[in-house]
């Protein structure tokens, strides 16, 4: 990242301490550390400080300011951090490296809302994000992108361009299909219409591609996680009983065809009171973790129920890119989780996540 001729008039420094005070760090997103591996240069500067250029392999841009706050800590000399994302392993499919499917069990616990705030999150997290809408039932990243009324378009008749919105690539099937269709819809129909969706829009190089499925675990959702060589599968539910026991079943189903369940999103955890501040859990506490302990995930994250969540969506703008709304570092947080969980399930097999208040 620095140019050669910094790297060699930087004077030289010593790296061990610096090395093993970023292996030191650690966040839910760093379970083991800022890896040696991850450093592509450390300078010292003529006033002392130092500048230290990173290579992430996962997204995790905004936790920089804390790693850095860090290192002054251990080190006792200003820090400043430079970090790029860089995922380095080949694309799992085409120009995309990573496909993560955003999963529920019954419709209205806010999956896509989940998925396209997600989205927006491991964005602003420095990644090249798309977003893809499968849900068939109910298409509906459209409107939360503000996109509704959009035509698709093309620059040579036969891939079709994604639609952009703030930085985000998006295609929906919602765009190409009336939605009264998908009523009469069976398996192998949507999951066709799920991989030419993806075959023919002209992605560009992604990170993340999200897809938003449709909710429930039938023959329609078991045939489409067939057709996708997804990295993995987040399940996002309600804390009552009903969304639960059907969250359930969609572990089940991504177990049976072996897509790894990164975890679960609790959403509308709780209902953070506009007087006092104090979470209040209209809708029951711990289920999430109950189920997540049983089958062995984690749960990535708590969402509370917020109306500036609702409003934001019903306006087609991304809560997730206002840093003054509070819920903005939550998605944030979510978005860093499972990006290093991909990362870590494929190259240090289990890590054991550890879960914070954020
Ligand atoms: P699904 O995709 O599961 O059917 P949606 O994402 O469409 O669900 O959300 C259903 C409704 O709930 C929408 O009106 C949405 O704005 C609202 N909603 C979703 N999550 C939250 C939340 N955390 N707080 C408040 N409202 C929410």
């Amino acid at each position: 990242m620095f140019g050669l001729s910094k790297l060699f008039s930087a004077k030289s420094v010593e790296k061990q301490p610096v090395i093993s005070a970023l292996s030191e760090y650690r966040s839910a997103a760093f379970a083991i550390g800022i890896e040696q591996h991850f450093i592509d240069a450390i300078v010292q500067n003529d006033d002392k400080s130092l500048t230290i250029s990173l290579n992430l392999p996962f997204a995790a841009q905004s936790e920089m300011q804390q790693v850095s706050e860090f290192l002054i800590e251990k080190l006792n000399v200003p820090v400043s951090i430079i970090a790029a994302v860089k995922i380095t392993e080949p694309a799992k499919y085409k120009t995309i490296k990573h496909i993560i499917l955003i999963a529920s069990g019954k419709g209205g616990v806010g999956k896509s809302t989940t998925a396209v705030n997600i989205a927006g999150a491991l964005k602003n997290e420095g990644a090249k994000v798309g977003i893809l809408d499968a849900d068939i039932y109910g298409p509906s990243i459209p409107m939360l992108l503000g996109l509704v009324g959009s035509k698709p378009t093309t620059k040579d008749n036969k891939l079709l361009q994604p639609f952009m919105s703030d930085g985000l690539k998006a295609q929906s099937i919602g765009f190409l299909v009336p939605s009264d269709d998908a009523t009469v819809w069976r398996g192998p129909m949507a999951s066709g219409a799920l991989t030419q969706l993806l075959n023919e829009t002209q992605w560009g190089e992604l990170d993340y591609l999200i897809v938003d499925m449709p909710p429930g675990t039938g023959d329609i959702q078991l045939t489409m996680s067939q057709k996708v060589p997804a990295s993995g599968t987040v399940i996002v539910t309600t804390p009552q009983d009903l969304a639960l026991a059907d969250a359930q079943k969609g572990i089940a189903m991504f177990n049976k065809v072996n897509v790894p369940v990164l975890g679960l999103i609790e959403n509308m955890s709780h209902f953070l009171c506009t007087h006092c501040g104090e979470p209040n859990h209209v809708f029951g506490k711990d289920g999430a973790e109950k189920l997540a302990h049983k089958h062995g995930v984690p749960v990535l994250s708590h969402i509370p129920l917020a109306i500036d969540i609702r409003e934001y969506s019903e306006q087609g703008k991304l809560i997730a890119n206002d840093i003054n709304a509070q819920v903005s570092q939550t998605y944030s947080a979510a978005a860093r989780l499972i990006a290093s969980t991909i990362y870590y399930q494929q190259h240090h097999n289990a890590v054991e996540i550890v879960i914070t208040e954020d």
